[in-house]
């Protein structure tokens, strides 16, 4: 990195793109610059993706890792990357808050550790994954991994370091080399992790950042024909244009993307820990979860309690959230929040815009009376926002679940065990949590069903699509 100017990082080194164009990355606080980053095209991405096919070639193409590193010396180069970020906590914290507004204290205690874990998580995974081999009385059959070659890792600005490193980890632990295109909102610690990929001895070429646009630079590696899988996390229309230019290519790809998850509260929760929850999963990071919980559906005899008490919650999550990322996704949520008064909606708290010096601040939100199929309570918002919705019984709860065109996640609030299982059961999403919320075994399958994307990622889930699984069947 030089000053407050970002380059692209390929085959280990900055390098300029072919255009004179910058982008400029504001602060969201106060719409300060913070740094500049080339607008890549086409041109910039086969720069990138023709580093990543020579490292790739050093492994033999495909038959052992990128860059000639076994399964040893990824694991190995995963943990000296974690560790080195680690040491450097305070600086990629700093970067990070600065890149998304989001307080220091969490991405000191959340975000940079969460991405430290994803390395280590995957150092060990490639250690322990065993490989697999079937037999009968005719034949052995055995399975071997194989790298899928060069990938493009898509994410988006929420949780820029956390998200990148949940995609790296696994593709460099299989085997391959990546080009990696972040949000142009978030650029510095991806940046940041590459040159400390170099620094900790990664092979060129392994791990290469281009900057830019999305219908750009990100556009350009799905469609370059020496990428061979995309992995993707943002927006749903995003991923719906990705997914059609993939398609015809026979490309491999994974998308992860938006959600508008019920948070649903029966009569018989634990009252005070369930309110704790449901407020975190409406506001942490500003409700900008692909997570959060928007729609709270809670039993008729509960309601008002509910209301009264969770607009106390949002007047405290006021003091320990960030801004928005831009002033233009601030007016977005805003405009949801006057659509919602428009239909007949009750606001409860919030919903203005909170600018204390030139930022793109925006205050917790909570909405009530709303019917549930209208807009606010069906479209992803994205913001600190929330709606209200009752229910009578558990068949009510259900169908108001599930009245979605999303299906990432939900959360059940009961006490009562045996209709939480039962529910879970019918719940339409990929990962349902039972009295908390966005609590996570980094061994288990993440992802949506639905419109809220395809394929998993977690575990070994990841490291199936980062990963061609081939089969050799030995006649006995
Ligand atoms: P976007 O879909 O706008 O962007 C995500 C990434 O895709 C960015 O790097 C963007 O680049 C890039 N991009 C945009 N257009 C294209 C294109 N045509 N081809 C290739 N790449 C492209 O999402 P946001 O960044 O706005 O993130 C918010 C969204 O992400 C929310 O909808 C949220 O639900 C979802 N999300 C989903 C998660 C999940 O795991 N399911 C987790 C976190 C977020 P650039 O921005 O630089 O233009």
């Amino acid at each position: 990195m030089k000053g407050d100017t970002l380059s692209n990082w390929i085959a280990g080194q900055a390098v300029e793109a072919a255009g004179s164009e910058r982008i400029e990355n504001l602060d969201p606080r106060d719409g300060t610059l913070i740094n500049t980053i080339p607008c890549s095209g086409p041109k910039d991405a086969e720069v990138a993706v023709s580093a990543a096919s020579s490292c790739m070639e050093q492994g033999g193409g495909g038959q052992g890792g990128a860059g000639g590193l076994n399964v040893a010396d990824r694991s190995a180069l995963l943990r000296s990357v974690a560790d080195s970020v680690e040491r450097r906590l305070e600086q990629y914290a700093e970067a990070e808050s600065r890149d998304t507004g989001k307080p220091l204290e969490v991405a000191m205690e959340v975000d940079i550790p969460r991405g430290v874990e994803n390395l280590r998580f995957f150092a060990q995974a490639i250690e322990e994954r065993q490989p697999m081999s079937f037999s009968s009385a005719s034949s052995v059959n055995e399975v071997l991994d194989r790298p899928v070659g060069s990938v493009a890792l898509i994410t988006p600005w929420n949780f820029p370091f956390h998200l990148l490193t949940w995609k790296l980890g696994p593709a460099i632990a299989m085997g391959n080399a990546i080009v990696a295109k972040p949000s142009e909102l978030t650029p510095t610690t991806a940046t940041m992790l590459a040159e400390e990929f170099t620094g900790a001895g990664a092979p060129d070429g392994l791990f290469n950042i281009l900057h830019g646009k999305g219908a750009e630079a990100g556009d350009a590696l799905v469609r370059s024909e020496n990428i061979n899988a995309v992995s993707f996390t943002g927006g749903t229309a995003t991923g719906r244009t990705i997914a059609e230019v993939a398609a015809p290519l026979l490309k491999k790809v994974s998308l992860e993307l938006g959600g508008k998850n019920p948070s649903v509260v029966f009569a018989d929760c634990e009252f005070s820990s369930t309110l704790e929850g449901i407020a975190k999963a409406a506001f942490f990071n500003s409700g900008q979860v692909c997570l959060c919980g928007s729609r709270i559906l809670v039993e008729d005899a509960l309601h008002d309690a509910l209301v009264e008490s969770l607009v106390e919650q949002a007047a405290q999550w006021s003091d320990r959230i960030g801004p928005l990322i831009t002033k233009e996704h601030r007016n977005k949520v805003a405009s949801y929040v006057a659509l919602a008064a428009k239909d007949g909606g009750r606001i409860m708290c919030g919903g203005e815009e909170e600018s204390p010096e030139d930022g793109a601040w925006f205050a917790p939100t909570v909405i009530c009376g709303l019917e549930h199929s209208s807009r606010t309570a069906q479209e992803e918002i994205f913001g600190p926002v929330v709606t209200i919705h009752p229910f009578k019984d558990e068949d009510e709860a259900l169908q108001l679940a599930n009245d979605t065109d999303f299906g990432l996640a939900g959360t059940i609030w009961t006490s009562d065990m045996v209709r939480a299982q039962r529910f879970a059961q019918k719940m339409e999403t990929g990962m349902v949590w039972v009295n908390t919320w966005n609590e996570r075994d980094l061994r288990v399958p993440f992802g949506g069903m639905k419109q809220s994307g395809s394929g998993r990622e977690g575990g070994r889930w990841s490291m199936d699509f980062f990963s061609e699984a081939r089969n050799v069947c030995v006649k006995q």
